[in-house]
């Protein structure tokens, strides 16, 4: 009766090593596997942690933009980029300086690019794209710094308006070039809507097939614009939510989320925003 007792009873977790009798029958009939379960999950976090500390002591992580061992980007750093001011931004197409009149999406500049207006119905962007900013984003894109989409997320998620997030909008990456995902190795635009979403407490889905790989370095805003139209599709069957919120590392010209915000209308959006990293100026 007593034994019975003892065997009925739950083992606790911490204990698994001071039972000397028959623990595997007295795990089972306890429910006690997930203490093992738990204890090799332990282990293996163990086994994680001190990974971790030996490539620390062997490869520190050094900051992305000064080189210092400590942070993906350290404090320092972090404090003098080149933050985006809102109140003189444009609210429109969130150009640094565009607050009272933007150079970069009035009418003429629109119909210099044939267009009677902007596809989307906004954008913003954290920071100004200069060295600092254009190492931190190499050093993530390129140099396989994945931890550094925590910052953009963060910083991203900061100039993302309360009115905004107030529509529940879902978040829509980019999708990268077949090329660009196995030269990376990692489809960083779903990274960083993984990131920001989380942030954000949004859904995020993607939306949009890949394009195919081009290379328009060399070619001027208009180029660009007209050498990106229609290369971004829906995915078959994709239907869009009212309200999207397409995220990219950084705006250059506009063109590639003038693609991306005419797709996800095709798809059925009617909402539709933008936020980035890094806005070239
Ligand atoms: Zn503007």
């Amino acid at each position: 009766m007593e034994h019975q007792t003892v065997t009925t009873q739950r083992v606790p977790c911490n204990a698994y090593r001071s039972e000397p009798r028959g623990p595997r029958k007295r795990a089972r009939d306890s429910g006690g596997a997930g203490c093992w379960e738990r204890a090799f999950e332990r282990a293996l976090a163990y086994g994680e942690a001190a990974g971790t500390a030996l490539a620390e002591t062997l490869w520190p992580t050094r900051c992305a933009i000064c080189d210092t061992p400590g942070e993906a980007v350290c404090q320092a750093c972090l404090r003098s980029l080149p933050y985006l001011d809102w109140w003189r931004a444009c609210p429109r197409c969130g150009a640094p300086f565009g607050r009272v009149q933007c150079s970069e999406c009035n009418p003429v500049t629109m119909a210099a690019l044939d267009r009677h207006e902007l596809p989307f119905d906004a954008c913003a962007s954290a920071v100004v794209y200069n060295d600092a900013t254009a190492r931190i984003v190499r050093a993530w894109k390129d140099a396989g710094e994945r931890r550094l989409v925590e910052t953009l997320a963060d910083l991203m998620a900061s100039v993302t308006a309360p009115s905004w997030r107030a529509e529940r909008p879902t978040i829509v990456p980019v999708p990268a070039t077949a090329a660009a995902l196995r030269r990376r190795g990692f489809d960083h635009g779903a990274d960083l809507a993984r990131a920001l979403a989380e942030r954000l407490s949004l859904d995020e889905i993607p939306l949009l097939a890949r394009p195919r790989s081009f290379d328009q370095r060399s070619l001027a805003r208009s180029g660009r614009i007209k050498n990106m139209e229609n290369r971004f599709k829906p995915l078959p069957g994709a239907r869009a939510p009212a309200s999207v919120l397409i995220v990219d590392d950084v705006y250059t010209t506009g063109a590639t989320l003038f693609a991306a915000s005419e797709a996800a209308r095709a798809a059925g959006a009617r909402q539709v925003r933008c936020v980035t990293f890094a806005r070239v100026w």
